[in-house]
């Protein structure tokens, strides 16, 4: 197999059964093609997740390629048409859990640098692989602790493309720009127990939750923002507990999800969140308790001449534009920001984490054009400048 074959790649990493935080191999096929192709890898493995950074280029402007190898549970194995770690090509479209999401991208980063070093293009500066095996699972010996080994070694990036399924219909027409923020609260009411039938005796913490829920439901977090749609408040759950018809329940719960756009923090929304809810206390005698959990907060990468040469890249191979989006759930660009601009650009995702996976050979080979150029107009625009 050779590098510059981005579907035989693709396959040889479905064949790879790297169920997170299992890394089945996909790790070792990735550094043995990088290692071929004159890359230095370093494998950083965190308790029970092994990791990749590879590098081609002493010194110089590093672009780097972000991405991982593991892949979500298939499910029911008998409900795929084509076995899910088989990697069969039929007609045109290339079949496995990671097909979309993201071993084809992977693949087509890799395909894409060997293509080029085939016409004996050298970058002006480094190319970069920062590859892990917890992008599906927690997210916590990942790309964050990667991220913080490079900077203990002083390994600097100079921006990074996330090669996660953005494309809506195919490969390059949706560029991610930024992320909304996710956030999980916990609500627990708690009032007094008692007999349904003396509720004057109990206080009931029933009415008080379904009027925080109605209230709450009905919030109006925003109106959206520059780059962003307005944010929104869902509730998941409301739960007693209670099974007996003549108990009043002496506690509440319920559960909601906020996603958040740049006009909010977590601190910023809990105390917004707070101020009802203490009200609601004060009312009723009820205690309310809250518990906030974030998954990630909201960010945006400002668009300037990075992505307008991503753009110009995607022009040059589809002959239209990108559209910049940030909808969607979190990714590993969420750490990367810290360090530098990033975003996100990859295959058709219509497919991903679903039953029957799958991408058409042509969305993995406009991909790695795309991504081709991307490497030519980084080291000839921003490459010099950095
Ligand atoms: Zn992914």
């Amino acid at each position: 197999m050779t590098a510059t074959d981005p579907i035989a790649l693709s396959q040889a990493l479905i064949r790879c059964a790297s169920v997170t935080p299992t890394d089945g191999g996909a790790l070792d096929l990735v550094q043995r093609t990088l290692e071929g192709l004159g890359f230095t890898c370093t494998r950083l493995p965190f308790a029970e997740v092994d990791n990749l950074y590879a590098v081609y280029g002493a010194q110089g402007p590093n672009f780097c390629f972000a991405g991982h190898t593991d892949v979500v549970p298939p499910g029911d194995v008998s409900a795929w048409r084509h076995p899910p770690f088989e990697g069969a090509v039929i007609d045109g479209v290339l079949h496995g859990r990671g097909a979309c999401d993201m071993k084809s991208g992977v693949a087509a980063f890799i395909s894409a640098f060997a293509r080029l070093r085939e016409k004996n293009w050298q970058p002006k500066g480094q190319v970069s692989f920062l590859i892990t095996g917890d992008e599906e699972g927690p997210s916590v010996n990942g790309t964050k602790k990667v991220l913080g080994w490079l900077k203990d070694n002083r390994h600097v990036l100079n921006h990074a493309l996330v090669g996660e399924p953005t494309g809506v219909v195919e490969a390059g027409d949706t560029i991610k720009i930024g992320r909304r923020g996710s956030m999980n609260v916990r609500l627990t009411v708690t009032g007094v127990q008692g007999h349904t039938a003396y509720p004057q005796r109990a206080n009931n913490p029933v009415p008080v939750m379904a009027e925080l829920v109605a209230k709450l439901a009905k919030l109006e977090l925003d109106r959206g923002s520059d780059h962003f749609e307005p944010s929104t408040l869902a509730f998941a759950t409301i739960d007693t507990g209670n099974s007996a018809t003549n108990v009043i329940p002496a506690k509440v719960t319920a559960g909601f999800n906020i996603r958040f756009n740049d006009l909010h923090t977590p601190d910023s929304l809990t105390a917004k969140i707070r101020e009802i809810t203490d009200e609601a206390a004060r009312q009723s005698g009820c205690e309310v308790a809250l518990h906030v959990d974030v998954s990630g907060v909201s960010f945006v990468t400002q668009p300037d001449a990075y992505t307008a040469l991503l753009n110009d890249a995607v022009i040059a191979v589809r002959g239209t534009p990108s559209e910049f989006s940030t909808g969607g759930g979190t990714s590993d660009a969420r750490f990367i920001k810290d360090f530098c601009p990033v975003v996100e650009m990859g295959l058709a995702g219509a497919t991903m984490h679903k039953t029957d996976e799958c991408v058409p050979v042509a969305d993995v080979e406009r991909l790695t054009a795309i991504y081709e150029k991307v490497l030519e107009l980084y080291f000839q625009r921003l490459g010099r400048a950095s």
